[in-house]
């Protein structure tokens, strides 16, 4: 079975029991989190989060500068006023540079990206204070509290690494 028939059986179930038709746009919350996509990184389970909580907001890394656009719409109109920002160990980003990607990119597709960063990091603990300093000091993000965190994949442990 193909992951889209998959999610259209997951979903007749999820709707069959789905009761959560009156919340509110503006999450509960009032909570930004910007996480890697990492597939082994559940975030909604990692921090306790139901629908209508929380900003989920995922990209390769969880980078900060990349969630900025999605950030601004989420204070500005939705009312969000706190931030967590969660990396996490063994991370896709820890295991190449932006030269290697680059390079394949132009070997592969045939195109040439050298004008712009996949953001990949070499040091962990530096990659979440790097991002959690790049809101604190952009004057689009208000003056909120934020907190960064690594997410251990082999215990399912948080650990805050900036604050
Ligand atoms: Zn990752």
């Amino acid at each position: 079975m193909s992951a889209s028939a998959e999610f259209e059986a997951a979903n007749e179930k999820y709707a069959a029991s789905f009761n959560k038709g009156h919340l509110q746009l503006p999450p509960g919350r009032k909570v930004v989190v910007v996480a890697c996509m990492d597939a082994r990184l559940d975030p909604a389970k990692a921090l306790g989060l139901n629908e209508g909580d929380a900003h989920v907001i995922r990209n390769a890394g969880g980078r900060t500068v990349e969630a900025l656009r999605s950030i601004v719409i989420s204070q500005q109109l939705l009312g969000t006023r706190e931030i967590a920002v969660v990396h996490h160990t063994d991370c896709g980003m820890l295991t190449f540079s932006d030269a290697d990607l680059r390079s394949k990119v132009r070997q592969d597709l045939g195109e040439d990206v050298d004008h712009f960063s996949f953001l990949p990091f070499s040091d962990l603990k530096q990659s979440v204070v790097d991002d959690v300093s790049i809101l604190k000091k952009s004057p689009l993000v208000l003056d909120v509290s934020i907190t960064g965190y690594i997410y251990d994949v082999k215990t399912g442990k948080l650990e805050k690494v900036y604050a």
